[in-house]
């Protein structure tokens, strides 16, 4: 079985992904299990996607009666999911509207638009550049990549899109160095980087910024794609903030396992876009947004404060724990610095049955918001001795 996946894989699909050696099959909640029959508990989430794990019976209810209506409409024509998720997510974080896409990177070229157009219609031309951080990553459409600031990702795809600048994260003089210095019509970051090494904004920084922002009519793009949804145990992670985005992307958990993602607009830009400016075929589909209102409705306090009980057990579990250098994180999106190399630890623990990711020098964890509390000791338990057996035979 799997020799006849694997050997079709290599030939018919373009060489991009180091998949682990697994194929699964099914699952429930916070447990999968591959085409052999073995379990595995999740704690990735097919990579912060499935925030209510796999198959969640309410989840599936919403989609399976939006595909018995209607799949798909096209955006010629009103759509009642789509209007309504619209007005949930506009009433949840202040903001005035919604341009909906399929994927995180397409959120961020949608942002890209927005703050050029709004920067062009009140400065004219000239006033463009965009401001990103060092390790940030988001997404791999062209100006997407562009505004990743990972040179190893441009590679052999020049040229980029111009007008991004790239500034290292956490130092606020650099930062006011790039504001002073180029023509700047926005910023774009994320408040934890997750593909670039689950790294932390100081709140120091992430105030600083917004303040400069302010004063400079530079518009704050908060990339939520995968902070977002209550990943780091509040709705969106600018919350934990007391700060007023301009623009939020996000994607990943919206849809809890279909592709739906939001480009949400703030008071400057909630008019930016006019007919015929932008447009997707397939954004804010109907099956996938009726699932993101299920999603949305389930993202309460409640389970917030559960993310957050969660990501503290396993940050006190693994802090001084065999092999473990430093433990990190927000909610349930965690970093692990190991001895032994993350790879490894992934690998090793994908054959002890816990799905975990990593992120350059971490290992990084992500599970199901509403993984159960037995599951996630179980995990974090086979985790633990994953760790340890990794660095005892460095
Ligand atoms: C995953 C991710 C993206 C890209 O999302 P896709 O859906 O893969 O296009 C963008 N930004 C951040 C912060 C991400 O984590």
């Amino acid at each position: 079985m799997y020799l006849s996946i694997i050997e079709n894989d290599r030939k018919y699909i373009a060489e991009t992904y180091n998949r682990f050696q697994v194929a699964f099959e099914k699952g429930k909640g916070s447990l999968l299990y591959d085409v052999d029959g073995k379990r595995y508990i999740d704690l990735a989430s097919g990579v912060a996607v499935n925030i209510f794990g796999v198959g969640d019976d309410e989840w599936k209810k919403a989609v399976i009666d939006q595909l018995n209506n209607i799949q798909h409409t096209s955006n010629l024509y009103y759509s009642k999911p789509q209007t309504e998720l619209a007005r949930i997510l506009c009433e949840r974080t202040g903001m005035k509207k919604v341009f909906f896409v399929n994927t995180g990177a397409e959120a961020n070229e949608t942002a890209i638009k927005a703050v050029r157009k709004y920067s062009y219609n009140k400065y004219g031309e000239g006033r463009n550049a965009i401001i990103t951080l060092e390790n940030s990553f988001h997404g791999r459409t062209m100006g997407a990549l562009s505004a990743t600031g990972q040179p190893n990702y441009h590679v052999g795809f020049g040229p980029m899109l111009g007008g991004f600048v790239y500034t290292p994260a956490n130092d606020i003089e650099k930062l006011k160095e790039a504001v002073k210095n180029n023509k700047c019509c926005a910023m774009m970051l994320e408040f934890i980087q997750g593909e670039g090494g689950l790294n932390m904004l100081t709140e120091e920084y992430i105030k600083a910024a917004a303040q400069l922002c302010k004063e400079n009519d530079i518009l704050f793009i908060a990339d939520e794609v995968q902070t977002g949804n209550g990943r780091t145990g509040k709705l969106y992670a600018y919350m934990h903030y007391g700060l007023e985005p301009d623009v939020i992307t996000t994607a990943k958990g919206l849809g809890a396992g279909l592709p739906i993602g939001a480009t949400i607009l703030g008071e400057k830009l909630k008019d930016v876009f006019t007919l015929g400016s932008h447009g997707s075929t397939f954004g804010g589909n109907p099956v996938c947004a009726a699932g993101a209102i299920s999603v949305m409705n389930r993202l309460t306090d409640e389970l917030f404060a559960e993310v957050t009980e969660k990501g503290e057990f396993i940050k006190n579990e693994l802090k001084g724990a065999k092999g473990v250098k430093s433990v990190c994180g927000m909610g349930l999106m965690v970093g692990i610095e190991t001895d032994a190399p993350p790879a490894d630890v992934a690998k090793k623990a994908v054959e002890n049955g816990v799905l975990v990711l990593t992120a350059k020098t971490k290992v990084r964890l992500l599970p199901p918001l509403n993984i159960p509390f037995d599951v996630l000791k179980e995990a974090v338990e086979l985790l633990k001795q994953t760790i340890a057996e990794c660095s005892q035979n460095l």
